[in-house]
């Protein structure tokens, strides 16, 4: 049996991003992700892009860690030289109502110290003249990053440190001791290992990891709902240089246009409840986008869509990060992530932050 002070399980962009932080004061820290490799769920499966913190309702975790997030991931990109573009972002208003509505997103970014500016149709069409839009809000400091180059970097930072990611390691529970858990990482229960801290960060499951485990209040762990984000992408050339959003809509941002690092036009995602984890695009969504999209850009209509990749957000009730921390036996410590949806990208490195302040506090 192999002991550790701290296991991650996950290693998707938040795992790494807490395994980084916990390694960086020398503890012996121990990531295991089920896949044959990093990031190759959620963290791969996103927008990519790095929100300003405009958004999210006063006193939540999304309202804290992203703004200051955003700040944090610009300033490690640029330390590591990993690809960003800081291209900014347009959240667009087709009548009056959804006028009303970036009135609203305004005062709450105001409130939170994030710079938007109301823009008229004029001033939109100066900047993105292929738009059709009443008015916008515009946020200048959002942006798109390379995630796999941010997560490249993680495992850097922590391998530097002494810390080991295994690879196809599925988590199993095994039971709690007086000071520690022990968890197996194959399905044959043949290699057992031992950890004072546990952090579950397994991203879509990690509900049913907190199930598995014995001393969690069962009837604490929030329910989870699956919502698909399907994207398609658009051949040929880009009618726009900024990010653009439709107003907020129910479970998502609104189906979007944004640029990737390689140039092309991505337009996503959309917001579908599904049952279980499949990674399959849904084939029956271009007429949907079409309508979708068309309402800011009538020309969608001349052009060809492409079925691209989803991901799936992982809902609770709250509409917030959950931590949910239990301590066993006074020595051993098990955090939970739940809900870790978007902006949980652009909040890694603040989420990291919080979660190693949070198992100081513990003080274990
Ligand atoms: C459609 C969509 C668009 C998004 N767009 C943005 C955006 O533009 N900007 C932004 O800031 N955020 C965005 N997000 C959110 C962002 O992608 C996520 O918050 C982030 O990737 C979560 O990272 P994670 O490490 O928590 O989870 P994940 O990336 O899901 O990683 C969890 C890992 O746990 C592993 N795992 C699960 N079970 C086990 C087990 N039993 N044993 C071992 N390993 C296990 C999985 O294999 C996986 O690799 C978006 C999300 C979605 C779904």
């Amino acid at each position: 049996m192999t002991d550790f002070e701290a296991t991650i399980i996950g290693a998707g962009v938040v795992g790494l991003s807490i395994a980084r932080e916990l390694s960086k004061n020398g503890k012996s820290v121990l990531v295991i992700e089920k896949n044959k490799s990093f990031g190759e769920e959620n963290s791969s499966r996103n927008s990519g892009v790095i929100h300003s913190g405009i958004y999210y309702n006063p006193n939540t975790f999304k309202d804290k860690l992203c703004a200051k997030g955003s700040l944090s991931l610009y300033s490690y990109a640029e330390e590591r030289k990993i690809n960003f573009i800081k291209c900014g972002k347009l959240i667009v208003a087709c009548n009056s109502h959804e006028k009303n509505r970036l009135i609203k997103i305004k005062k709450n970014a105001d409130r939170n110290k994030v710079k938007v500016d109301l823009l008229s149709k004029k001033d939109v069409e100066k900047l993105e003249p292929n738009l059709n839009v009443k008015d916008a809000l515009f946020s200048e400091n959002s942006g798109i990053i390379d995630v796999h180059g941010l997560m490249i970097n993680f495992i850097t930072d922590i391998e530097n440190k002494g810390g080991i990611i295994n690879f196809n390691s599925k988590f199993s529970f095994s039971k709690n001791n007086e000071s520690y858990i022990s968890f197996y990482v194959n399905d044959d229960c043949s290699f057992k290992i031992k950890t004072k801290v546990l952090i579950n960060c397994a991203g879509l499951n990690s509900q049913i990891i907190a199930k598995s485990i014995d001393g969690i209040d069962k009837r604490k762990i929030p329910k989870i709902r699956f919502v698909k984000g399907n994207y398609m992408s658009m051949t040929g050339s880009s009618p726009f240089k900024k990010l653009i959003y439709p107003t907020p809509q129910k479970d998502g941002l609104g189906i979007h246009s944004t640029i990737n690092l390689q140039g092309n036009t991505i337009f996503g995602p959309d917001t579908i409840e599904v049952d279980d984890i499949n990674f399959k695009v849904t084939e029956t969504i271009e007429e949907k986008f079409k309508r979708s999209i068309s309402k800011y850009w009538p020309d969608v209509k001349d052009r060809k869509l492409n079925l691209d990749y989803c991901g799936i957000r992982p809902k609770t009730g709250t509409n917030d990060f959950i931590f949910m921390c239990k301590k066993i036996n006074q020595k051993v410590l098990i955090l939970n992530l739940f809900g870790i949806e978007s902006p949980g990208l652009t909040s890694c490195i603040e989420i990291g932050r919080y979660v190693k302040k949070l198992i100081n506090q513990e003080s274990l």
